[in-house]
């Protein structure tokens, strides 16, 4: 895959695409995705500003549509997503141990902290599972590497988003950053490796179990089927 061009034209970002911020804006994201978009969002300031400018069209384009016409379910399901922001950002606020490096849309789903989840793995790698509230058929997850080792070298059975949250990787298609986003899909099959300076962690939703090549995969593959 190509690295993907950001709203202010830098070139060694990876940011989100904008049907993700899109789908996100109207509220028709599932769950896992949503989290991931509101996350990749709240670090990337040209995502930001990017939504910010799609919900300003948004909102215009409802205002020429005349009241009979608007669809009531759209029109709620719109004022329900800016009920959801609000209420994550108020519990955001330190009423539970949340970890401080985690961005605020997250936070909810790791109430306790990083290092409470339950976390599963071999090898340097693991995998813990944020519940989510509502069944979609997509996963979402925290995964963390330990410097300088790799991601279980694997291919995917459907979409895959990647965001790191902290430190840093790469893989046969870019160098990925605090931030960015790695969007896989059928098609690709890498093998990502954790910077040498510290830990990385991400952010990971995932649609279909993805397929994990050698050995490391034959041990982890039991691991990771189970939610
Ligand atoms: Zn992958």
């Amino acid at each position: 895959m190509t690295p993907q061009p950001t709203a202010a034209g830098s070139a060694n970002r990876h940011p989100i695409s904008d049907e993700f911020l899109l789908d996100y804006a109207a509220g028709t994201a599932p769950e896992p995705v949503a989290v991931l978009v509101a996350t990749h969002v709240a670090l990337d300031p040209a995502s930001r500003a990017a939504l910010g400018q799609l919900e300003a069209a948004g909102g215009a384009l409802l205002e020429t549509v005349a009241p009979a016409r608007v669809n009531d379910d759209a029109l709620d399901r719109a004022l329900a997503r800016l009920d959801v922001q609000e209420a994550g950002d108020r519990r955001s606020a330190p009423a539970r141990v949340a970890s401080a490096e985690l961005p605020a849309p997250l936070r909810p789903y790791v109430p306790q902290g990083v290092h409470a989840l339950r976390w599963r793995g071999v090898g340097g790698f693991a995998e813990a599972v944020l519940p989510c509230a509502t069944q979609t058929p997509y996963r979402l997850s925290l995964v963390r590497v330990a410097a300088g080792r790799a991601f279980p070298h694997h291919g995917h059975t459907g979409m895959e988003m990647l965001l790191v949250l902290k430190g840093g990787f790469s893989d046969e298609h870019g160098h990925y950053l605090r931030g960015d986003v790695c969007l896989s899909d059928e098609a690709v099959e890498h093998r990502p490796v954790a910077d040498p300076d510290g830990e990385c962690l991400c952010l990971a939703v995932t649609r279909g179990p993805v397929r994990f090549k050698g050995l490391l995969g034959v041990l982890l593959g039991p691991f990771m089927r189970r939610q």
